[in-house]
């Protein structure tokens, strides 16, 4: 093999030495730092530790119900998993049964609303890490609820990632859980889905108001 091939680094190598990483014993404290880095970078507090899954058998889930599962170290994606293992217990802390819904199965105005929020919180989690620009702008979100539901996939995935951070950020900016906790408890409405910059200005004038 080529010096150039092997340096290449394959998910099954990284997955190895995730591994290799864990047996040592030094994963757990790894990963506790991150938490620690996050808490102290946007002025939060988890709840408690997730427990992390090293494995290559993930299929669309990545985080799920206290567990994170990751294929290899990742801080992005680490970061990125723990916002929503944050917003995750925070909604059940409030006693709402918020479900996240996956984006091959979004049919519902609702489900879509969720996958927005939810992906915003978490994008949001880890772009204030890496320190990764906000690249959308309001005018790019759609004015109706079908192109939530059918639009090509490059489309969706930039809208709910990078239209989740851009609606949630401004809101977070102020107190990240403060900014959740309004949020969770005053999620978009389906007419404010498709005017989403009036909806985080709603948001934005009630915390100010109760500050
Ligand atoms: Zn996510």
């Amino acid at each position: 093999m080529n010096e150039l091939v092997k340096r290449v680094r394959t998910i099954g190598e990284a997955y190895g030495e995730t591994k290799e990483f864990e047996r040592k014993g030094l994963l757990k404290e790894h990963l506790e730092k991150l938490i620690k880095n996050q808490e102290e970078k946007l002025g939060m507090k988890h709840f408690g530790v997730p427990i992390f899954v090293v494995t290559m058998d993930i299929f669309d889930k990545m985080y799920e119900d206290g567990r994170i599962y990751i294929q290899y170290l990742d801080e992005k994606i680490v970061y990125h998993e723990l916002g929503h293992f944050y917003f995750d217990r925070l909604c059940k802390n409030l006693g709402l049964d918020f479900r996240k819904g996956r984006r091959k199965y979004i049919t519902k105005w609702w489900e879509a609303r969720n996958h927005l929020i939810s992906e915003g919180v978490a994008t949001y989690f880890e772009r204030e890490m890496s320190g990764d620009e906000d690249e959308f702008n309001d005018s790019e979100y759609p004015e109706t609820i079908e192109a939530f539901l059918r639009n090509n996939l490059n489309f969706l995935l930039k809208l709910y990632y990078e239209g989740g951070y851009h609606l949630v950020k401004p809101i977070l900016d102020i107190s990240v859980e403060k900014g959740c906790k309004k949020i969770a408890l005053d999620l978009p409405k389906r007419e404010e889905m498709v005017k989403l910059p009036e909806y985080r200005k709603r948001i934005l004038r009630i915390l100010g108001e109760s500050d």
